[in-house]
């Protein structure tokens, strides 16, 4: 089988070069071919020899995903993509969201993109779409990579002006961090000066609480955000609606956060789905604040997207929720709805379309 280029970081393929009897300095043009000038065949590389295009078309591939759906948000630009992991039509399919905003009310659009790590998800939150359809297969790096790439390269194709993506988010479909190794190559990937360069101090990863992987991560001080997917503040509850919370409970959660802090400095950031009649009181309120205020950490509040099940409806209590946590001095924010138009919860358009058409 060949080797999937895309996924070797430039140390890989400097030894994969020599290993061919090249010289080492080909690696690296090889590598702005790929992740600068983005060249999806070997024989656009100009500046290697006819000999060497051919040898690396032998050993080599140069993956792509193929836009199956794509869906253009009327109420804000956000764009939705369903892409296919192989060329045939039936393989598996992930999602990547593109969302557009304005900074600070500033003039100039963002843009940051939503990217999946595992075709399905092994988890089975009790709200999520993406758990209910089971667990395929770990993403390789390659093809966390190319969710950024092929929507660049459409929106290049789609729009006169070149859309800059600044940030990056692991909260598409999958659970990131139990695709640990991928996800680091990844980030070591997208974060590479000869590549993308993207600083990860633009790049949030969000869990459900692997807290055996939160210290795992620490120890690497990558410098990125991490966002933890609370959703209740007692175990009880959260048991309710999180598998993971019998292996790992809030008290070992919470001092892998606080290890993750000492160790990288970055603050954590908590997500907390409020659902009515679940985990919206003020008693609720009062547990998650005295949870997370001695971390200093921020709190996300999302309305659940209760398109997946019924039995998990929106709460009426947001601002009451909000006001609570905000005059205990947290630091707290909710989050807004994008894209609510075409289903741009995670999960929601592979769940609509099926797993096989
Ligand atoms: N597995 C990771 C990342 C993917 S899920 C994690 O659990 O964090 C991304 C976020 O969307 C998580 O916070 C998840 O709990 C939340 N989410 C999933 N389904 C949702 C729904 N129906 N409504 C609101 N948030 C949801």
């Amino acid at each position: 089988m060949k080797k999937d280029i895309l996924s070797l970081s430039l140390s890989d393929l400097q030894d994969e070069i020599v290993a061919l009897g090249e010289q080492k300095f080909r690696a690296r043009q090889i590598f702005d071919w790929l992740h600068v000038k983005r060249a999806v065949a070997f024989s656009e590389m100009s500046n290697l020899s006819e000999q060497l295009r051919q040898k690396l078309t032998k050993y080599f591939c140069i993956k792509r995903l193929n836009i199956q759906k794509k869906l253009v948000s009327e109420y804000d630009y956000t764009v939705k993509y369903l892409y296919g992991l192989d060329s045939d039509l039936s393989g598996d399919k992930i999602e990547t969201v593109l969302m557009r905003y304005r900074q600070d009310g500033g003039r100039d659009f963002r843009h940051s993109i939503c990217i999946s790590t595992q075709a399905g998800c092994k988890m089975k939150c009790a709200f999520c779409a993406s758990g209910a359809y089971g667990f395929t297969r770990n993403l390789e790096p390659s093809e966390m990579l190319l969710q950024l790439y092929e929507t660049e390269r459409d929106r290049r194709t789609d729009e006169s002006e070149i859309t800059d993506v600044g940030s990056l988010v692991l909260m598409g479909i999958g659970e990131p961090l139990d695709n640990f190794d991928n996800v680091v190559r990844f980030l070591n990937l997208l974060s590479d000066k000869n590549g993308r360069n993207m600083s990860l101090r633009h790049v949030s990863l969000s869990t459900c609480g692997l807290a055996d992987k939160i210290d795992r991560l620490a120890e690497l001080k990558l410098g990125l955000t991490l966002s933890v997917s609370l959703h209740a503040a007692d175990d009880e509850t959260r048991s309710r609606i999180m598998p993971v919370n019998n292996t790992f409970g809030i008290e070992r959660i919470m001092s892998s956060c606080r290890n993750y802090f000492e160790k990288t400095g970055r603050r954590i950031s908590f997500e907390y789905a409020l659902i009515g009649g679940l985990n919206d009181s003020p008693k609720d309120a009062d547990n998650l604040s005295n949870l997370i205020k001695p971390l200093g950490a921020h709190v996300n509040l999302i309305p659940i997207n209760p398109s997946h099940t019924q039995a998990y409806p929106k709460s009426r209590n947001t601002n009451a929720f909000y006001e609570r946590l905000a005059s205990s001095g947290i630091n707290v924010t909710v989050r807004r709805t994008l894209g609510a138009d075409i289903n741009a919860a995670c999960g929601q358009l592979r769940a609509a379309v099926g797993s096989t058409p």
